[in-house]
């Protein structure tokens, strides 16, 4: 069998691997063992599973591989945040692991690129090449647990790409990283953009996974801009769906804001946030603007003012403005993109 032919085993649930290798006339229990290899080991080729028959891994390596991506770069910064560039075939996505006093969080990519295209966001600026599939997700995972001396507790899904753009493989992975890794589910992230699909899809799915709205802006004419998608995503629809969300799921949602100074951040804007976030059970997360290479011009509100901002919606919504981590390496949200030529 060509190499390109092959399929990957990661991304393939315990269940789904019994199956595969019932296919080679083995015992369901064969793989339980395989599956404990690749997800509880983070194995990284067949040779190494030693309680696996040599003709079993034989058949199984003509037909499957493990990993078809590779770390090519890592960078740290200071704060002990490190970014790898990952490479898969043809293509590279970044990811990143932020150590904070008690977690060591993986932020992950869903999209080589986006499509998006929000003007203050380095990767939709990088454009879009092709959505991960659900095996290249969790090996992001997989090599950085590698690579790390402590268990990773905590998945964000704001890398690269806008998630429920590329909803089945974002699932899919999910549910491998929380059933099969055993990374709790509310201990991961997923943020979007607000694809009206993808939002009533995961209100059906019921899963108990952290939802983050990228919001930006209350004012349905300016997200247009912020956030193009808004076009055919009108934040009134998305609103509703994020209430209709809280309800039949009971869990609080939470909404990004990214400060951009002059912008979105006056008094005003609070007030109008405040107003059409009323009733939603929430909590409100303020982003420092991170600096990106772009020809738009887009800076952070300064602390100060961002404070200010803070204070008034304080009052209504439990508010927190994000540290910012690895910003020094461009590590830090917004800041990951494609990188040519490597
Ligand atoms: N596409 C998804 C997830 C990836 S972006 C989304 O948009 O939600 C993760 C977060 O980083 C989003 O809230 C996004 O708005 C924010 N972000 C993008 N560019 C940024 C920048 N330059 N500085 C700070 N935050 C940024
Ligand atoms: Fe895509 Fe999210 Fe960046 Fe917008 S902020 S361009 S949705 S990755």
């Amino acid at each position: 069998m060509k190499e390109k032919e092959k399929e990957s085993l990661i991304g393939k649930d315990t269940n789904e691997i019994i199956e595969i290798v019932k296919s080679f006339n083995e015992k369901d229990y064969r793989g339980k063992q395989i599956s404990k290899w690749i997800y509880q080991k983070f194995t990284d080729n067949f040779e190494n599973m030693s309680d696996i028959s040599k003709d079993l891994r034989n058949e199984l390596s003509k037909k499957y591989y493990l990993y078809n991506g590779q770390i090519i770069k890592t960078s740290n910064s200071d704060d002990g945040t490190i970014k790898y560039l990952i490479k898969f075939n043809n293509d590279t996505i970044e990811a990143v692991n932020i150590f904070q006093k008690y977690h060591l969080t993986a932020c992950i990519s869903t999209q080589v690129g986006c499509n998006v295209k929000c003007p203050f966001c380095a990767t939709g600026l990088s454009g879009f090449r092709k959505n991960l599939s659900a095996s290249e997700i969790v090996q992001q995972f997989l090599l950085m647990q590698r690579e790390s001396k402590e268990r990773i507790s905590n998945i964000v899904y704001m890398g690269m790409g806008e998630p429920l753009l590329n909803y089945d493989n974002t699932i899919k992975s999910v549910k491998i990283l929380n059933k099969e890794v055993g990374i709790g589910i509310r201990n991961i992230t997923i943020s979007t953009s607000g694809i009206l699909k993808g939002m009533e899809k995961i209100i059906k799915e019921n899963l108990q996974f952290n939802l983050a709205i990228s919001l930006h802006t209350a004012d349905e004419e300016q997200r247009n801009k912020l956030v193009p998608i808004n076009k055919n995503n009108p934040l009134k629809d998305l609103l509703f769906l994020c209430k209709k969300y809280v309800q039949e799921t009971n869990r609080r949602i939470t909404f990004e804001y990214v400060m951009l100074n002059n912008i979105n951040d006056s008094i005003d804007h609070a007030k109008l946030l405040i107003e059409k976030l009323k009733g939603i059970h929430c909590h409100i997360n303020l982003i420092p603007h991170n600096k990106i290479y772009s020809s738009e011009n887009y800076e952070s509100t300064p602390m100060n003012k961002i404070k200010l901002f803070k204070d008034i919606l304080s009052e209504y919504f439990p508010t927190t403005i994000r540290v910012s981590r690895g910003r020094e390496k461009d590590s830090a949200c917004g800041q990951l993109r494609i990188i040519q030529g490597v």
